[in-house]
C-alpha cells in the first residue's frame, strides 16, 4: 500500500517504487473485476500410480486467462490476492468449481477420482473455512472423500491448537489432507504427529536433480522412510524423465504428478484422458 511507504505524510516514491506500486494497484484492480468476469479457470493435472499404472486423481491448479494478457500462472498473482484478502473469495471459486468439476465428471459415468485443491493458508484461517468446504460439497453433491485438500507445513506454525481443530473436523466428515511441497517450509516437524493427515507431496525441488544428486536421493528416501512409518501416502511431484521414474519406484513411491505423465490440462482435455484411462 502507498501509505506504508510515507513517513510525517511526505510520501516518497523512487521511480522503481512507484513503478511497483502502480503494478500492484492495476493488478489488484484487474484481480477485483477477474471473478466477477469470469476470468479464471482450473486447470487438472492427473495423479497416476505407477506400481499399476492407473489415474487415482488429478489436481486442480488456477489459471488466470487475461483477456489482453493472456493465461496468468498462480506464481504471479496469489502472493498479491493473499497479501489484499482477494484469495478468499478466489478461493471459494476454486473449491466450489473444483467440486463440481469432479462432480460432474462422475455424473458422467467415469469412476470416481479424488480432486486434490490447493488451500490459501489466508484461506485456511478464515473462521468460516469449514462452513466454506461444506458449501462446496453441499453445492456440488461431492462426496467428501473425493476431496483432498493440500495444505502447506507453514500452516503450523500459528493457531496450532484451533488449525488442529479445523482439520480434525475436516477430516471427520471424510475430506484428506495432504502436505504440499513437503520438506521445503521451515517449521519443525513437530506438527506431523498432531496433524490428521493423509498425504506427503514430495516437493519438486527434491525430484529434479534425484538422479544426480546424493543429497536429494537421501531426502526422498528418508521422506518415504518417514512417510512408512506414519502410516502417511505418498506422491512425488514434478516427475519429468523417465530416470527419476524408475528412482521413485526403485524406492516405492507409489504415486506420482509430472510431465512425464501430462502437464495440467483444461477440463475439456482431461475429460479426454478420463475417456482413455476408461479403456486403458
Ligand atoms: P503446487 O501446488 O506445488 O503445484 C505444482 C506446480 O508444479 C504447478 O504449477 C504445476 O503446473 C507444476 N508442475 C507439475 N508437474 C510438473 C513437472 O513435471 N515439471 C514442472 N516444471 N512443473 C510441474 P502451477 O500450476 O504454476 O502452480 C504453482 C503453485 O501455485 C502451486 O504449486 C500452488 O502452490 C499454487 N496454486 C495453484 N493453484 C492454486 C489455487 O487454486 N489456490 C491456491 N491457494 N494456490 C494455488
Ligand atoms: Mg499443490
Ligand atoms: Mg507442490
Ligand atoms: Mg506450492
Amino acid at each position: 500500500r502507498a501509505k506504508d511507504y510515507g513517513t510525517n505524510g511526505y510520501r516518497f516514491y523512487t521511480a522503481e517504487m512507484n513503478d511497483a506500486v502502480i503494478q500492484k494497484l492495476v493488478l489488484e484492480e484487474w484481480m477485483n473485476k477477474a471473478l466477477e468476469q469470469d476470468e479464471f479457470v482450473l486447470y487438472f493435472q492427473p495423479q497416476v500410480d505407477i506400481f499399476d499404472h492407473r489415474l487415482n486423481g488429478m489436481e486442480a491448479l488456477l489459471r488466470w486467462n487475461h483477456p489482453r494478457l493472456g493465461v496468468i500462472s498462480p506464481g504471479d498473482f496469489i502472493p498479491l490476492a493473499e497479501e489484499t484478502g482477494l484469495i478468499i473469495p478466489i478461493g471459494k471459486w476454486v473449491l466450489r468449481t473444483a467440486c463440481m468439476q469432479n462432480k460432474a465428471w462422475q455424473l458422467e459415468g467415469f469412476p470416481p477420482l479424488k480432486m486434490a485443491v490447493n488451500i490459501s493458508p489466508v484461506q485456511f484461517y478464515q473462521d468460516d473455512f469449514v462452513q466454506v468446504v461444506l458449501e462446496a460439497l453441499q453445492e456440488s453433491g461431492l462426496e467428501p472423500q473425493y476431496l483432498e485438500l493440500e495444505i502447506t507445513e507453514g500452516i503450523a506454525m500459528y493457531q496450532l491448537d484451533q488449525v488442529v481443530d479445523k482439520l480434525n473436523t475436516l477430516r471427520e466428515l471424510g475430506v484428506h489432507i495432504s502436505i504440499d511441497d513437503f520438506g521445503t517450509g521451515f517449521s519443525s516437524l513437530n506438527y506431523l504427529k498432531k496433524f490428521p493427515i493423509d498425504k506427503l507431496k514430495i516437493a519438486q525441488q527434491f525430484v529434479r536433480d534425484v538422479t544426480d544428486d546424493p543429497d536429494d536421493a537421501a531426502i526422498v528416501q528418508a521422506i518415504m522412510a518417514m512417510a512408512q512409518s506414519l502410516n502417511l501416502n505418498v506422491i512425488a511431484e514434478g516427475v519429468e524423465t523417465e530416470d527419476q521414474l524408475s528412482f521413485l519406484l526403485d524406492v516405492k513411491c507409489r504415486e506420482i504428478q509430472g510431465y512425464i505423465y501430462s502437464k495440467p490440462v483444461p477440463a475439456d482435455e482431461f475429460y479426454d484422458l478420463l475417456k482413455r484411462n476408461m479403456v486403458a
